[in-house]
């Protein structure tokens, strides 16, 4: 049984986005063990519109974006192409999601703060820039995990009541 079986007030159709390999499927599997209300998407479908810029996956891109009210970006802090390419997603997002998207950048794999390759005040610096939210996550540590989504659901909540 999913959790479309439940009762709910509100229902957020909200997708994880960013690079291969960033954390997206762990992010979501750590957090649908608490006990929020939402509609996930497998990632499948993010993989897929990391390569969008193929013409093929354009129909695809809109089906996944649509109905979405928020989206949380992901980056990997110890993979510099993976916080460059946000710019790129973020076009996409633009391009395809509902202009009200609830938006929120994630820097992932904070526990690999030996590795790392992109600075908290760059995130800081690009997420202002941008005007989204930011945290550093860690889905290996399950920090600010659940502060992410609820970070979003909590401006979406604002919006729709
Ligand atoms: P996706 O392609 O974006 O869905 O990424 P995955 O969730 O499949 O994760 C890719 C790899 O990164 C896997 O080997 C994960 O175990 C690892 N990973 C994901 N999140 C973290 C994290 O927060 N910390 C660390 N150290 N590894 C992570």
């Amino acid at each position: 049984a999913s959790r479309v079986d439940h009762e709910y007030d509100y229902l957020f159709k909200i997708v994880l986005i960013g690079d291969s390999g960033v954390g997206k499927t762990n992010i979501l599997s750590r957090f649908t063990r608490n006990e929020f209300c939402l509609e996930s998407k497998s990632t499948i479908g993010v993989e897929f519109a990391t390569r969008t810029l193929e013409e093929r996956y354009r129909a695809i891109t809109s089906a996944y974006y649509r109905g979405a009210v928020g989206a949380l970006l992901v980056y990997d802090i110890t993979k510099r192409p993976t916080f460059d390419n946000l710019q790129r997603w973020l076009r996409e997002l633009r391009e395809h999601a509902d202009s009200n998207i609830v938006l929120m950048m994630a820097g992932n794999k904070s526990d690999l703060n030996h590795l790392r390759a992109v600075s908290e005040q760059d995130g800081q610096s690009l997420a202002e820039k941008e005007g989204l939210s930011f945290l550093e996550t860690s889905a290996l540590e399950s920090y600010n995990i659940e502060e992410s989504f609820k970070s979003v659901l909590t401006d979406i909540y604002r919006i729709v009541s």
